[in-house]
């Protein structure tokens, strides 16, 4: 038995990996998905008690050495907001950088910026809400009052070549105002693409959103922004985080975020689940003949590093069944 339990995972990976389905039924997806890997700031700035650095550090080289295009490896945001990130230069410095990768890190303001450029990054992310009342809350201030914020962001980085991402918060719904209009979500994606950001990342914040809202809020963005500007960011408190990432591949969008064991969660949300798990991710992505670029398996050895180290229970199905097996 003890044989089949360390060949049977392997095989199902592989299975996953290689099998490409026939694209007569999947002719309307991208030949290729570019996965943004945000397990290391958005799953880890959750977590309460504080990762050592090192295990940060280990955890993006793993991911890396994966072969993820993309990782988004911490904030500089200040360490009285969220303590959790105040070894953000540390971490930007200590990390291998791989060639082809990138590294992008979240500046939520000027200062941050400065930071993290001083630190060496070469993009940054920057992020708005499609909730008036949620920035309100937050910010203390209305949703355009706080994109302008940005402004000196955009302007610095144009001149130094650095590229900004942007991210819209709270598309399919807000812990304060409930339901948000698409209208509403393109309007502001609209705003961060003129203003310079290159990809506006769509993200379900709290995880409430299904397939049939998915749709309806990105036919309503994709008549502003075009989709190759475009990424989702769904989180999984109803489990609904695969299925909206595949409405939105459907719909031409070629580019997701998603993080590492399903690490995250969310502080507005009561039993609110982490990011869809890149482990699942790349399964389904796989199982569609769509090219990624990622090893699933030392993706999954990455994973198990991070529970590991966190002590705690993987998010990810296709993690979990490997690890049953
Ligand atoms: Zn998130």
């Amino acid at each position: 038995m003890a044989t089949v339990k360390k060949v049977l995972p392997r095989r199902l990976v592989g299975l996953a990996t290689l099998r490409a389905v026939s694209t007569s039924s999947v002719g309307t997806f991208p030949k290729q998905v570019k996965i943004v890997e945000v397990g290391p700031r958005d799953g880890l700035q959750n977590e309460k008690n504080i990762v050592p650095t090192p295990v940060k550090i280990k955890l993006i080289d793993m991911l890396s050495e994966a072969g993820l295009p993309v990782v988004e490896a911490t904030s500089f945001v200040s360490p009285k907001w969220v303590p959790q990130m105040a070894d953000h230069a540390e971490v930007l410095k200590g990390i291998q950088k791989f060639p082809g990768v990138n590294y992008p890190v979240l500046t939520p303001n000027f200062k941050g910026f400065q930071a993290a450029v001083a630190a060496g990054a070469k993009e940054v992310a920057i992020f708005g809400a499609a909730s008036e009342l949620f920035t309100k809350k937050n910010i203390n201030c209305s949703i355009d009052e706080s994109l302008q914020r940005f402004d000196e962001i955009l302007k610095a980085a144009r001149a130094a070549s650095i590229s900004v991402r942007g991210y819209v918060s709270c598309v399919l719904g807000c812990p304060y105002e409930g339901k948000i209009s698409p209208a509403k979500v393109a309007e502001v994606t609209k705003k961060l693409y003129s203003m310079g950001c290159y990809e506006i990342s769509l993200g379900d914040t709290i995880g409430v959103g299904t397939p049939g809202a998915m749709k309806d809020m990105l036919s309503a963005v994709l008549q502003e922004v075009p989709g190759t500007a475009l990424a989702v960011h769904c989180h999984d408190t109803y489990g609904q985080a695969l299925a909206n990432t595949l409405t939105a591949l459907q719909m031409g969008v070629s580019v997701m975020d998603s993080s590492v064991a399903g690490l995250g969660g969310c502080p507005y949300a009561q039993g609110a689940s982490g990011n869809l798990a890149t482990e699942d991710l790349v399964y389904m992505l796989a199982g569609l003949g769509i090219h990624t670029g990622v090893n699933l398996q030392k993706l999954l050895e990455a994973g198990a590093f991070i529970c590991q180290a966190l002590n705690r229970r993987t998010n990810s199905k296709v993690a979990q069944a490997t690890c049953k097996l």
